[in-house]
């Protein structure tokens, strides 16, 4: 098959919309999805300092080096789990990515600062419950601490439907209030947004080969039998179905939104106790679970406004 615009010999066939492109008029499309879709949300300001929350899988290299490739100074951050061998490789794969786009990166190492890392530490909540405690915290905190004006994720399309599915299957609506491509900031809950909102997994892997960045494949050892992942199977096959179920599913999801935004009652967060950070109850989750009796340091010392 030939590409739609030159001709060439085609490297990938798009279901929604149908067509064929070449690897060049693929590149073109990605990165003009992602930059429409900063601009179509207001997703990143002129000036803003941007922290790109970085694991060294597909997702996070990909709009990293997008956001490079548009001309956005950006600054990554990796936390390193210690889950053994995965995290030591995770680590390394950051690197590699941060090279390739000439970033600065930045690492926190959860053994080295909490003493423990994810799995090794003895509390009744499941593994991935304070895993993601930890990460969201601290992202949030060095975005904070380190004057960051916006942390980026590297969420995708098929994230966002499979999230969405998996709370309406049981009526999160706490969640459902608050999804979308942007989560604005409030006190020191810095932005957060998702410049991959409306690409797919399968993009993203494709545009990864096409510009040759090397990335994690391995799955954390937590995550086997994680449900998202039964979630995204039913879409896939939905989607095989009926190209665009997925995109339509989002964007109904955010045309709704304002319905769970009324079920929820706003609650008023206090200061931790311990860190200062905002919380609903005296301590927060992240020092709760970490039994903290002080905050933890992630201001960089070099870093200057
Ligand atoms: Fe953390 Fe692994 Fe669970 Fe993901 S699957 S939340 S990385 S423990
Ligand atoms: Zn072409
Ligand atoms: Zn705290």
């Amino acid at each position: 098959m030939k590409c739609r615009f030159c001709g060439k010999k085609a490297y990938i066939k798009l279901h929604h919309p149908k067509m064929y492109l070449c690897r060049e008029h693929f590149m073109e499309y990605f990165e003009r999805k992602v930059k429409r879709t900063i601009e179509k949300y207001r997703l990143l300001g002129k000036g803003e300092r941007i922290l790109v929350a970085v694991s060294g899988g597909k997702d996070s290299a990909v709009v990293s080096y997008v956001l490079k490739k548009l001309g956005y100074d950006i600054e990554c951050l990796h936390i390193n789990l210690g889950i053994g061998e995965y995290s030591a490789k995770s680590e390394e794969y950051t690197k590699k990515q941060s090279e390739m786009i000439n970033s600065k990166l930045h690492i926190v190492r959860i053994k080295e600062l909490l003493g423990a890392g994810i799995g090794e530490l003895k509390t009744s909540r499941p593994t991935c419950s304070y895993c993601g405690i930890t990460k969201r915290y601290i992202f949030n905190k060095f975005a904070h601490d380190n004057s960051f004006d916006v942390i980026v994720t590297g969420h995708n399309l098929d994230d966002e439907a499979s999230f969405i599915f998996s709370n309406i299957m049981n009526w999160n609506t706490q969640y459902l209030a608050k999804q979308g491509p942007l989560l604005p900031g409030e006190g020191k809950f810095v932005k957060k947004v998702k410049p991959l909102y409306e690409v797919t997994e399968r993009e993203v892997v494709a545009y990864a080969l096409a510009v040759g960045i090397d990335y994690m494949l391995e799955e954390c050892p937590y995550s086997r039998g994680a449900t998202t992942l039964s979630y995204k199977e039913i879409l896939n096959q939905m989607e095989e179905k009926r190209p665009g179920t997925k995109m339509n599913f989002v964007k109904g999801y955010l045309r709704k939104r304002y319905l769970f935004e009324q079920e929820v009652e706003k609650r008023e967060l206090k200061e931790c106790e311990v860190c200062g950070m905002p919380s609903s109850g005296e301590i927060c989750s992240f020092c709760r679970v970490w039994r903290l009796k002080k905050p933890v340091e992630l201001e960089v010392k070099e870093v200057k406004r």
